[in-house]
């Protein structure tokens, strides 16, 4: 689940997003620990920073997670450092 209001999709991310999801499945859901997932979208879906900011669509530099820690992209978006600390800071307390 995405919570909703908290970033904006635009076509650009749209289409960033679906085509990274074309790509090859690399690893499967195996471990479920912070690294372990990180690794994961960057193995399946690249870095972060190949994508852009889901908040302002300037360059990303960290995978945002946006809901709960597990293998499933709907819950990360590319964020720069600048959106992701606000994020953290709006979200998380
Ligand atoms: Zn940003």
């Amino acid at each position: 689940m995405t919570p909703s209001g908290v970033y904006v999709r635009t076509p650009e991310s749209r289409a960033a997003t679906s085509a990274a999801m074309r790509r090859l499945p690399l690893p499967g859901p195996t471990a479920t620990s912070y690294g372990a997932i990180h690794w994961w979208l960057r193995a399946r879906y690249g870095k972060a920073a190949e994508h852009l900011c889901a908040e302002c669509l300037g360059p990303a530099r960290d995978w945002a997670c946006v809901g709960e820690y597990v293998h499933d992209v709907a819950e990360f978006v590319p964020m720069c450092r600048k959106c992701h600390i606000w994020f953290d800071k709006i979200e998380r307390g």
